[in-house]
């Protein structure tokens, strides 16, 4: 586990931004060191821990990109179309034997390796066969046209998979293409998640009249695993202090990280702060953020500790801008900054200087082939139907007071963000 000191993330402002948040994250949280050799099976979504070299040049040997006929370059007609006589045939996968000599054509197909000596592949819709059998080649050809040279996709040696990438399938293949089994990647994080609230019940439970079904604790625990995490989900604790000190006690040790939703506030029910400074050590970040509301980070013997707040949708947008670089630095994976798209806004806006919000939007297709983007009715914090009829966020810098109908605006979907 990432061990880290308790005044790990204090902060001196009275408002933070989410860069300085993000910035003091990626700085101060290090990697868990554990790596694993896995099987490309295994590999997608993982962070690789070190640089993979090509092991190899791809293509490993200069081939044919069409199916056709090859010839030497000092060969090629000029002026007028030529007859060459049809020397040979290599197949995909087959050795190429024989040296091209001049004035001779080698049937080749895609794949192929080229012949000794033959450097121009002509393309078989360009050419005919004559009476005689030969192959009569156009005028007009450049040199090497239509073959793939070894190497002119990834060069020997070259650092083609960086440390610290989430691997993606085209990565897995490009493993695959040097001829690996394994890819070393960092061991998968350990994440405790709890809620605090009396309010809460967990689904499956009988709910009083004046409880609600915990969702935030489904939904962070999706978004982790999303994020490639192992989650341990620990249920509800009680707005009691004690129980929630103890809880947390237990289990820092086990654990990369420990998320907790509600119950951050300053309220006399916020108790997740007092339990944190009794088991370790924490810190409040009043985030310029909205919607977001304070937001703890703390350390619990060596463990890294956020407290989100509880409203499903600050809970989101703080997962977003805390959670996300804090689980990608324990990780061990380079930072992945959000970048928003241009899109047009068909919705006014007012809001505050001094703090970035995050608008809930719908995409559409606009006129003129611009994406537009349309406000969701309503603004409350608390709103899940917000989050679940919309396709992502508008973000909205600190300097914007105000958005006018057919601004440009960044949006950034829910699907980029984990
Ligand atoms: P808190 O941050 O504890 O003051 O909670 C703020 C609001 O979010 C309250 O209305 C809570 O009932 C609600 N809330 C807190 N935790 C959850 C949760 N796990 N799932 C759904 N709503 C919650
Ligand atoms: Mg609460």
């Amino acid at each position: 586990m990432a061990q880290l000191s308790d005044d790990c993330f204090a902060f001196g402002g009275p408002m933070m931004s989410v860069d300085e948040a993000v910035g003091i994250i990626a700085a101060r949280v290090s990697a868990v060191p554990e790596v694993n050799a896995i099987s490309l099976g295994e590999a997608d979504g993982r962070i690789l821990a070190r640089d993979v070299r090509a092991p190899l040049p791809l293509p490993p040997f200069t081939n044919s990109a069409v199916d056709g006929y090859a010839v030497r370059g000092d060969d090629l007609p000029h002026g007028k179309e030529q007859p060459f006589r049809i020397a040979g045939r290599v197949q995909a996968g087959a050795p190429a034997d024989e040296a091209i000599q001049p004035g001779q054509a080698v049937r080749i197909f895609t794949g192929a390796p080229m012949p000794e000596g033959a450097d121009t592949v002509f393309m078989q819709e360009d050419v005919r066969i004559d009476d005689s059998g030969r192959v009569v080649l156009p005028a007009g050809l450049k040199p090497g046209a239509n073959v793939r040279p070894a190497g002119e996709d990834i060069a020997l040696g070259h650092a083609a998979l960086k440390k610290g990438s989430r691997l993606r399938p085209q990565d897995v293949a490009l493993a695959a293409a040097f001829g690996l089994t394994h890819l070393d990647v960092r061991r998968r994080l350990r994440v405790a998640v709890f809620s605090t609230g009396n309010e809460l019940v967990s689904p499956g439970s009988p709910r009083a009249a004046s409880q609600l079904f915990d969702s935030n604790r489904f939904m962070l625990t999706a978004m982790l695993a999303r994020l490639g995490c192992d989650v341990s989900d620990l249920g509800i604790i009680r707005d009691d202090r004690a129980a929630l000190t103890d809880g947390l006690k237990k289990v820092a040790d086990a654990h990369d990280l420990i998320l907790t939703t509600g119950g951050v506030s300053t309220g006399e029910e916020d108790h997740v702060k007092a339990s944190v400074e009794s088991a370790g050590s924490l810190v409040l970040w009043r985030m310029a953020i909205k919607p977001g509301r304070p937001v703890a980070m703390g350390i619990i013997g060596g463990t890294p500790l956020i407290g989100l707040p509880g409203n499903p949708v600050a809970s989101f947008v703080t997962f977003v801008h805390v959670v996300r670089p804090t689980v990608l630095a324990l990780m061990g994976a380079a930072q992945q900054p959000l970048l928003p798209m241009p899109v047009r806004s068909a919705f006014a806006y007012r809001k505050k200087i001094g703090r970035r919000e995050y608008v809930r939007v719908n995409l559409r297709q606009g006129d003129g082939d611009v994406l537009e983007v349309i406000k969701f009715p309503r603004e409350g914090a608390g709103l899940l139907s917000s989050l679940v009829d919309t396709d992502g966020l508008v973000e909205l810098g600190e300097e914007v007071t105000q958005v006018e109908p057919g601004q440009t605006v960044g949006f950034l979907s829910y699907a980029s963000l984990l």
